[in-house]
């Protein structure tokens, strides 16, 4: 039997909620590119609840326990000493969140002999050393495509702010004011702008595929070339590498993961290549971009404003730059945890841990870490090595 570790995020301020705004979230069938929704035998939790908090439980208590196991759940992550380090030892599975994410270290790795099967209940699974998981022969495991619409309606969402001066416009009302000036002298239209995507992989593609009707000029690059019917449709013109790209957009949007190939690739001299003014949302990983170099950008102006969910490390330190850095639209990491993406995310570990324990096959397009290498969607998207450094800079958050 085993001993499964689950970190998730600390329930809401106010309790677990009683009831909800909404009665019901739509059923979908499939994703866009035909694969299936997550197909668990069963699920115990009713799809709209609260699952990716610690009293959520994504929903596993009742089936781990019916099938003997032990499930460990916690948010207390972070600091030597945590509850994850102490649960580490004797753990065979640990399941983790990239919002709050457990970060598995080589070192943590090193304390957890029996660990056989890291699963991230999301997409993105660089908070664990892959490198290390590789040379351990841990299973990596993700919910391929569970919330990665959820992402492109939020930079959606992200891009229109910033463009049109949406949060600071807010700002003058919420403090009783008119300030029509204040709010137009930094607002835009996006018609006409050229918006460009650093990856067209399910997020990439699904914000190209929800701005193309703004009636803005898309572009993109990414490891792979789009099929030519797919630029086609949407009238994207294709960039062999990010350099190209970024020196004639007004808009980029980061959808790649982040591997050592990508760490810290919007850096100053990146930035500086970009148009003045241009700007920049990132909802794929905090530490795809520079921290201080954003910062500085945002006050030189040559960014006019950036925008995400995600920071390194998580939670991110109370004095970490991007809190306070002007012409920002920064939130927690929120846009992949939607109720919405909650119920697919949940349904698709529990579907990983039937699988596991019912010693059958995970689907190939959940696998990033198999049999001592990348594998499925890893083998895809993501390069060999270790992104985690510096994670242990998140104890800072509660200090
Ligand atoms: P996909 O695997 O579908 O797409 C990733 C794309 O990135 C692939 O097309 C891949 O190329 C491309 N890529 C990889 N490396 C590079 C590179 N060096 N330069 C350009 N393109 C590159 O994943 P998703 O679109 O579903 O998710 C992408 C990332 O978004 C996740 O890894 C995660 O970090 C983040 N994410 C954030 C969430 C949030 O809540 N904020 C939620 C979900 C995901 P190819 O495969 O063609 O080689």
């Amino acid at each position: 039997m085993a001993k499964v570790v689950c970190v998730l995020y600390d329930d809401p301020v106010a309790g677990y909620p009683k009831s909800y705004a909404r009665d019901d979230i739509p059923k979908l069938d499939r994703y866009p590119d035909g694969q299936t929704l997550p197909t668990p035998e069963k699920i115990d939790f009713r799809p709209g609840e609260l699952l990716g908090c610690v009293s959520g439980e994504l929903g596993l208590r009742k089936f781990l326990e019916a099938g003997g196991h032990q499930l460990v759940v916690t948010s207390d992550k972070d600091a030597p000493g945590c509850r994850l380090e102490r649960e580490l030892p004797d753990a065979e599975i640990v399941i983790s969140q990239p919002f709050w994410p457990a970060y598995l270290t080589a070192e943590r790795i090193a304390k957890a002999p029996k660990l056989k099967l890291a699963i991230t209940a999301g997409i993105g699974s660089d908070h664990v050393d892959l490198q290390a998981a590789m040379d351990r022969g841990i299973t990596v495991t993700e919910v391929t495509y569970c919330n990665s619409n959820s992402v492109a309606e939020h930079v959606v969402m992200m891009i229109l702010a910033l463009v049109r001066n949406y949060i600071p416009s807010y700002g003058w009302v919420v403090n009783k004011g008119w300030n029509i000036a204040d709010c137009a002298a930094r607002s835009y239209d996006l018609e006409g702008m050229q918006v460009g995507s650093v990856a067209a992989g399910r997020i990439g593609l699904g914000v190209l595929r929800r701005l193309k009707p703004f009636d803005v000029k898309l572009h993109y690059t990414d490891r792979h070339r789009l099929p030519e019917s797919v630029e086609r449709e949407l009238g994207a013109t294709f960039h062999p590498n990010v350099e190209s790209m970024i020196g004639v957009c007004d808009v980029v949007t980061i959808n790649c993961p982040l591997h050592p190939e990508t760490e810290h690739m919007f850096n100053d001299k990146l930035i500086g290549k970009m148009k003045r003014g241009a700007y920049l949302v990132n909802t794929a990983r905090g530490k795809i971009c520079d921290r201080d170099a954003v910062a500085r950008a945002l006050v030189s102006g040559q960014l006019a404003g950036y925008a995400g969910d995600v920071w390194f490390p998580q939670p991110a330190p109370k004095d970490h730059p991007w809190r306070t850095m002007p012409h920002h639209g920064m939130t927690p990491h929120i846009s992949g945890t939607s109720l919405s993406a909650q119920a697919r995310y949940a349904a698709g570990v529990r579907e990983i841990l039937e699988c596991w324990f019912g010693g059958r096959p995970i689907r190939n397009e959940y696998l990033i870490v198999d049999k001592g290498r990348l594998a499925g969607t890893g083998a895809h998207s993501y390069s060999a090595g270790n992104a985690t450094r510096g994670s242990e800079e998140a104890a800072k958050f509660s200090r």
